[in-house]
């Protein structure tokens, strides 16, 4: 047994997750990201004497929502507090949070990790305002200087925290994949990890199975994409097993990763050194929900991917691999149900949805938004395809073509020349060709050898650009290669 599996891996999450408000938490500036650097500021979040802070509405009904959608238990009041420390890219010296009464808490998640259903305990979830940014690389005098962007500073952020329930690495990242298609689903956030609208911190510790305790523990920060946070944890695991197996005890300590080696290095030591002289903000009253608001949003949660999951799988007949493929974007979901409504089958849709546009998006980089065909053209496409006027070997270069350009498929296949070669008298010249040019083939065929055929067959359609029908293209070279 390698080491890392005599120890029982306990891993729980942080998550700080961007709010996409039109502006920030207790101003009225924009919230949007990048812009010249402190260009979206005023008084209040560059925390000058004197202003005041104003709460953000439709922060607090996006903060629900998300809260409810992530099954947490909504406390109706909930206060915000002064968290303070001094850092150069928050002016105030405080952070406006949530201490001792979050928004939401008590809550259970249950999400799909490599088919199984789990669990983990949400402790809370409370609302706070972003820092800004240093900028350390760029500017003028970079070499000798930091600069400071206080754009992000007031922008609404939700923090999650987890309790220590996930325990692997494989279910830490599907408990991270599955919360952040949640969040995305409610359309709260846009998510998006490379602009640290997401950001994911973990605590790691191991112990022996079927011990209760809790070792002391890693604090991983700022883990920004999938990858990072599998690696960090993969190397703690590793590291904190190495230490166990020696006898060494585990200490708690901070640890940063680092990218172009893999490894966590430490930063420090003791994280209980922390004083940030919490108390209640005296600018702002105490947050207090009526139930009819909350049970308003309720009723706004979609079909989330998990239900989804079970009804694609049970109602539909879409298998398990392909379901996860299909709800992993609410856009993707939603795109396979309409154009099932437009006409294709199940079948037909599942495999247009996941491989053709599959591949579009991947060979342009884009999520499935971006995707413009609208579903009932697509459906006209696939139908043509079906009727035999759209030969299958260029429908996808049609579909392509339709994103690129709007236009419909009829149009398209006109404009392209890309219709179904059908008749014999067409086909006819390119199969004597084909035959022309592989006398080996022909001859080993002839002699027995009944797999070649499929390689002659290959080369009509290539001939043809995958024009040809290829039940007559069958036909005619079977009759060919038989006189
Ligand atoms: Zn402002």
């Amino acid at each position: 047994m390698p080491s890392a599996e005599r120890f029982e891996t306990v891993i729980g999450l942080e998550i700080h997750v961007q709010l996409q408000t039109e502006t920030k938490l207790f101003c009225g500036c924009a919230n949007a990201f990048g812009g010249a650097p402190n260009s979206r500021t005023c008084p209040v979040c560059l925390g000058m004497p004197g202003a005041l802070p104003v709460l953000n509405h439709q922060a607090v009904e996006f903060a629900v929502r998300a809260a409810l959608a992530l099954g947490c238990e909504i406390n109706l009041r909930s206060r915000f507090a002064r968290k303070n420390y001094f850092y150069p890219d928050l002016p105030k010296g405080y952070q406006i949070s949530q201490y001792d009464q979050p928004l939401a808490g008590r809550g259970t998640f249950t999400f799909d990790c490599e088919g199984r259903r789990t669990e983990a305990r949400l402790l809370r979830l409370h609302l706070e305002e972003d820092a800004g940014k240093l900028i350390h690389d760029g500017m003028p005098r970079s070499e000798t200087s930091s600069y400071v962007d206080l754009n992000r500073c007031g922008v609404p952020l939700i923090e999650i925290v987890s309790e220590p329930d996930l325990r692997s690495v494989p279910e830490a990242n599907a408990f991270l994949s599955a919360l952040r298609n949640t969040l995305l689903y409610v359309g709260v956030t846009d998510a998006n990890m490379d602009e640290g609208s997401l950001r994911c911190d973990a605590n790691i510790s191991l112990r022996r199975h079927g011990e209760k305790h809790l070792n002391p523990k890693t604090e991983l920060k700022n883990l920004n994409s999938f990858r990072f946070l599998r690696q960090a944890l993969r190397f703690e695991v590793e590291r904190q097993s190495a230490l166990l197996e020696a006898g060494e005890p585990l200490t708690q300590s901070t640890r940063l990763f680092d990218e172009r080696t893999g490894k966590t290095v430490s930063m420090r030591a003791k994280e209980d050194a922390h004083d940030y002289r919490y108390f209640p903000e005296p600018d702002l009253v105490p947050v207090v929900l009526d139930e009819a608001m909350v049970a308003a949003a309720a009723d706004d949660i979609p079909e989330l991917p998990l239900a989804r999951l079970a009804r694609f799988t049970a109602d539909l007949g879409v298998s398990y691999e392909d379901a996860a493929v299909l709800v992993e974007e609410r856009a993707r979901a939603d795109y396979f149900e309409a154009l099932i409504e437009a006409g294709p089958s199940v079948g037909e849709a599942n495999n247009w949805v996941r491989i053709e546009i599959g591949r579009w998006l991947n060979e342009h980089g884009r999520e499935f938004a971006a995707f413009s065909v609208p579903p009932g053209a697509l459906a006209g496409l696939l139908e043509a395809v079906r009727n035999g006027r759209v030969p299958v070997g260029v429908a996808g270069r049609v579909m392509d073509r339709m994103a690129e350009t709007g236009g419909a498929a009829a149009d398209i296949i006109a404009e392209e020349g890309l219709q179904q070669i059908s008749t014999s008298d067409e086909l006819a010249p390119v199969v004597d060709e084909v035959i022309d040019a592989h006398p080996e083939e022909v001859e080993a065929f002839r002699g027995g050898r009944e797999q070649v055929f499929g390689f002659l067959m290959g080369q009509v359609m290539r001939a043809t650009g995958g024009k040809a029908n290829p039940d007559t293209a069958r036909e005619l070279l079977r009759a060919r290669l038989e006189q």
